[in-house]
């Protein structure tokens, strides 16, 4: 039977009182499973954190001392228990060692998604689907008007003249994801790379996972127009040089409001759009979904009479 209170929003987080830990939260707790590195998903100070090895190195090289007490490290597909529930970390394929977390207790299955994407990406681990009774998923973007365009026309966009551009990027996951996609679509395109993006690289090439071919940033090389340079920055540089010259600025987001005020439109999200959560659902199988960050009411319409739906956030 499947328990409507097996997980709870509070002001923490979400919560599952039976194992008696937090999902993602907000601020810091006793036990913390991270579905992932990103800030608005893991906090610093947590006592115990849950997470992927690549989680945890992400999280020490931001947050230094404060990254957590103790890590408990587990590897994709393999099961531990935490409060009697079992839990499973699957491959979400939003960012490096990203998860999603399988949570199973009394024989129901209980799949919290974090962020994930279906789309292809060379930089993190493919997504890997699992049976759920209960689906919790995230609906950043689950509006049947939002379908992202595909990620390779985007970027080749790049390739239509040799100006120098201004590329703003999150420094986690999606700067390099654009340098892979640059790196094998854009052949006359070279890379140069924001030093405070630099040391994240890194830990995606000592996980297997080498973004692609990329230099420091080197002010003297960007002073040179029409080279063909891209120059990756992380969003506070993007908004700080509005008044560059003799570059073209452009915002790789799935969001279109950040695309304004931009030259090009750079359509490229982490995220999955309408038609890849009605994908996800028909390879879940939930016999419930939940949904959490954004805005469930399209798919609450959507499934009507069909699937029940719980809105577990304030949208
Ligand atoms: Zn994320
Ligand atoms: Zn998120």
């Amino acid at each position: 039977m499947i328990l409507s209170d097996f997980l709870v929003l509070n002001d923490t987080g979400l919560y599952c009182a039976v194992g008696d830990f937090y999902l993602d939260p907000q601020q810091p707790v006793l036990r913390a499973v991270l579905s992932h590195a990103h800030g608005d998903h893991a906090v610093r100070n947590n006592s115990s954190v849950y997470c992927t090895a690549a989680t945890a190195r992400i999280m020490e090289l931001r947050y230094k001392k404060n990254a957590a007490e103790q890590f408990w490290i587990h590897p994709f597909n393999q099961s531990f228990e935490l409060g009697g529930v079992k839990i499973t970390f699957i491959p979400a394929g939003h960012i490096l060692g990203s998860a999603q977390v399988l949570m199973e207790y009394r024989d129901v299955r209980y799949l919290y998604t974090g962020d994930y994407k279906l789309q292809a990406d060379a930089t993190c681990e493919p997504i890997e689907f699992a049976e759920a009774d209960v689906l919790i998923t995230e609906t950043t973007f689950a509006d049947p008007l939002v379908q992202h365009p595909d990620p390779v026309t985007e970027i080749q966009k790049l390739n239509s003249n040799v100006h120098n551009v201004l590329l703003g990027a999150y420094s986690l996951g999606k700067a390099q994801r654009l340098i892979s996609l640059i790196s094998q679509h854009c052949p006359e395109r070279k890379i140069l790379v924001h030093f405070g993006i630099l040391p994240i690289n890194l830990i995606y090439e000592q996980f297997g996972f080498k973004p692609g071919k990329y230099e420091p940033y080197n002010r003297k090389l960007m002073k040179q127009p029409g080279m063909g340079y891209v120059y990756i920055v992380p969003p506070m540089t993007f908004d700080s040089y509005f008044r560059a010259k003799n570059v073209m600025r452009a915002f790789a987001s799935g969001w279109k409001q950040l695309q304004r005020h931009n030259d090009f439109e750079l359509l490229i999200s982490d995220h999955v759009d309408w038609n890849d959560i009605l994908q996800m659902i028909r390879m879940v199988k939930p016999q419930e979904i939940w949904t959490i960050h954004g805005d469930g009411r399209h798919l609450k319409k959507h499934f009507e009479d069909q699937i029940p739906i719980k809105i577990l956030n304030r949208c």
